[in-house]
């Protein structure tokens, strides 16, 4: 345990140096650099929930949520690429992938050679994700895939693909590499937030792929798959809204602490402990909630896919809550770009949208709720 805290500990110098500083212009720029995903790769960052014969840091859950909180903490956009790369297509591989696939790409993931995506979403279908387009046929030894994938987070430089294609309903996982023939993808530019996660288009236009590039099985892409990976997806984006909701509750602290105003500093009113109050409350209901999704992940516990996207959709509501009165402390400050709420504010708002909905998560959760806490002798009592 000292080891593993030691190595977040590490996590945080090395978001002081390399990242925090720079997150601004990285949105400015809209790109990350590709000398920081190298240094994050050397560091172990990108795998670091693999297991050391892959290449990892082989750390269990709980740690890897610490690391994610950390990088969160200091840029948004940075943190995406643990939640894809790492969680989304590495952590599916590992969970999923033949020995074959997982010999091959994760060691080149670990080390930041071959950067994955997950292509999920199309123009036409986000939270209805059964009902993708992008479709496939078997021709000979080879599928052919055509279709197009939307908002997908770091397809702008992504070496491969996990892409969810249909054939008459049957879903199937594929691993695509980007430079086959027909794959083309184009940057989307202007976003609330996540500005530096390369987010783009991606063609798929008469892409031949061999049959060691399934995923899975064939017809369990969606059950196997896309809920294996939405399930690592949510666990990152817990923690990410625990990032956002207490670098916006450090950053209200320090500034009504300063800020004065009828010669008195504003943390002195009543109402602004009042908002404090609630952010330092819902900030360490996320956190037990955060802890225990990876402690039960960790025990492979019945529940933990469950509580996962409780944490999820907790943190990602209370981290938009707080980044909202984060702003409101700063007042016109925390409209400005000169200070971090601002940026706070937007990149909380794709954490309610990525993964799920916030409504989707309702969904999830109200189903199991009405299932575990129905009593079928529940009586009134007149
Ligand atoms: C910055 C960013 C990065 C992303 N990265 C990726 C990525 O890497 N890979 C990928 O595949 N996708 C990615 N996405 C896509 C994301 O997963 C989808 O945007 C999300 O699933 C919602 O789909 P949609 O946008 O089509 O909205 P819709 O599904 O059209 O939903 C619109 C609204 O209707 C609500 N709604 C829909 N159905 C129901 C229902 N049954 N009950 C109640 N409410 C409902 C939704 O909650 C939402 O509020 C990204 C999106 C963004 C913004």
């Amino acid at each position: 345990m000292i080891e593993e805290m030691n190595i977040i500990e590490e996590v945080k110098l090395f978001a002081e140096k390399e990242i925090r500083p720079y997150a601004s212009n990285f949105e400015t720029t809209e790109a990350l650099p590709r000398a920081l995903i190298v240094k994050m790769a050397e560091k172990g960052f990108l795998s670091a929930p693999f297991p050391k014969e892959y290449g990892g840091m082989g750390l269990n859950p709980i740690i890897y949520g610490l690391l994610t909180e950390e990088i969160g903490k200091a840029c948004c956009s940075t943190r995406a690429l643990l939640t894809v790369h790492t969680s989304l297509v590495g952590e599916t591989i590992l969970s999923r992938g033949s020995d074959e696939q997982k010999k091959f790409w994760l060691p080149l993931m670990a080390s930041g050679d071959k950067i994955g995506a997950f292509a999920l979403t199309e123009p036409d279908v986000g939270t209805d994700a059964k009902s993708v387009k992008t479709n496939y046929v078997r021709v000979g030894d080879t599928f052919v895939i055509n279709g197009n994938k939307k908002w997908i987070t770091f397809g702008g430089i992504a070496d491969f693909f996990i892409v969810i294609a249909s054939n008459n309903d049957e879903i199937t996982a594929f691993i695509v590499d980007r430079n086959l023939e027909g794959v083309q993808t184009k940057r989307i530019n202007g976003l609330i937030g996540s500005r530096a996660a390369f987010v783009a288009e991606v063609e798929f236009k008469d892409v031949h792929v061999s049959e060691n590039c399934i995923l899975g099985q064939i017809g369990n892409g969606y059950s196997y798959i896309v809920n294996s990976a939405l399930d690592f997806g949510r666990h990152s984006i817990a923690w990410a809204g625990l990032a956002i909701a207490q670098e916006s509750l450090d950053s209200m602290v320090s500034y009504a602490r300063q800020r004065k105003q009828f010669g008195k500093a504003i943390y002195t009113y009543q109402l602004i402990q009042g908002i404090i109050g609630d952010a330092v409350t819902n900030i360490h209901a996320a956190r037990s909630l955060c802890l225990s999704a990876s402690k039960m992940r960790m025990e492979k516990h019945e529940d933990s896919i469950i509580e996962t996207s409780i944490a999820k959709y907790f943190t990602s509501k209370i981290a938009n809550k707080i980044a909202s009165d984060a702003v409101q402390v700063h007042g016109g400050n925390g409209c400005s770009n000169n200070y971090p709420v601002e940026r706070l504010f937007r990149e909380a708002k794709i954490l309610e949208i990525i993964e799920g909905t916030s409504q989707i998560q309702q969904e999830i959760i109200s189903k199991f709720g009405l299932r575990r806490y129905f009593k079928s002798n529940y009586k009134y009592i007149l």
